[in-house]
């Protein structure tokens, strides 16, 4: 039976319910418009840990435009249908005001990782990532937590600053899941237009023709970096945000040759919204 926990101080209660009863327990965080993506990560949770929880908050200090903060999708009724038919213990839903109460004193900077690629062109994202990640950790206390690699970044920020402040949390990064015709499953795809989406499986199909030319022995980050762009920018009513090649554990981007297991990363508008992808180049098994 899914609960439904609206306050920091209910969710402790149940925390230390399940504490007193020694159960693992796993974690997944979302901002809601639930799909199979997010799925694949609750089902992860629960073939690992004796109760589950998700949480649904659409965190104000990660959006970098107003805009997207305002049409971000929302479908609570059916996230929760999802839920409970996937059979998560608990339900964390809580207010903006239950997550930031007044001023922010403390905050947690990272350097490194979030410098590039996303947080290059998005100022403030990151920090308002590791700002509620930080404080859903603390609040759920989980063992396991999950994230998907359609965040390659974020999942990377996770797991350094997971490290960096010793939380005893293990985090497992997840596969990418996808529509049939490639495109990565995304809470924006519902705002996509009609033409739109009919063209955004162009973004994967541009990528896998990056990672064959690379395959075929094509290395100069240039040459495939330029190649990419001149196919991307060829998508109907789409524009590239960013293009990056790099590292794929620290994601200092490649100046010269491209290594297999690089990150390939991209971020593209389609219309207003922005939608964003990575692959593994060389490594990983294609159709
Ligand atoms: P979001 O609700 O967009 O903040 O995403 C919550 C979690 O679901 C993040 O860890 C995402 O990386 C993950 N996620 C989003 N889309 C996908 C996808 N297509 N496949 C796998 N995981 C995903």
């Amino acid at each position: 039976m899914l609960s439904v926990i609206r306050t920091v101080s209910e969710f402790r209660e149940q925390r230390e319910g399940w504490a007193k009863e020694g159960v693992t327990v796993g974690f997944v965080p979302t901002m809601g418009a639930l799909h199979e993506g997010h799925a694949s990560l609750v089902r992860a949770s629960l073939g690992e840990s004796d109760r589950s929880v998700v949480s649904i908050f659409v965190n104000p200090l990660q959006f970098d435009r107003r805009e997207d903060l305002e049409t971000y999708p929302e479908s609570l009724e059916a996230d929760m249908e999802l839920l409970e038919g996937l059979g998560v213990d608990c339900l964390l839903h809580p207010g903006v005001d239950e997550m930031y109460s007044g001023e922010i004193a403390t905050s947690i900077l990272q350097e490194g990782l979030t410098s590039h690629l996303c947080g290059a062109s998005r100022p403030g994202h990151f920090d308002g990532v590791l700002a509620v990640v930080a404080r859903l950790f603390n609040v759920v206390q989980p063992h396991f937590s999950y994230f998907g690699q359609k965040d390659y970044q974020q999942s990377a920020i996770i797991r350094r600053m997971v490290e960096d402040l010793n939380y005893p949390i293990t985090v497992r990064v997840m596969p990418i899941i996808r529509e049939e015709d490639g495109l990565a499953l995304s809470s924006r795809n519902r705002l996509l237009s009609g033409s739109h989406r009919a063209s955004a499986p162009g973004i994967r199909s541009a990528m896998l023709a990056c990672d064959r030319s690379f395959r075929d022995g094509l290395i100069d980050v240039e040459v495939l970096k330029g190649e990419l762009i001149r196919i991307l920018s060829g998508i109907p009513g789409g524009r590239v945000e960013y293009v990056e090649i790099c590292d794929p554990d620290t994601l200092v981007p490649r100046e010269s040759g491209v290594l297999p297991g690089d990150l390939l990363a991209v971020a593209v508008f389609m219309g207003e919204v922005r939608l964003i992808d990575n692959l593994l180049l060389g490594l990983e098994e294609r159709p």
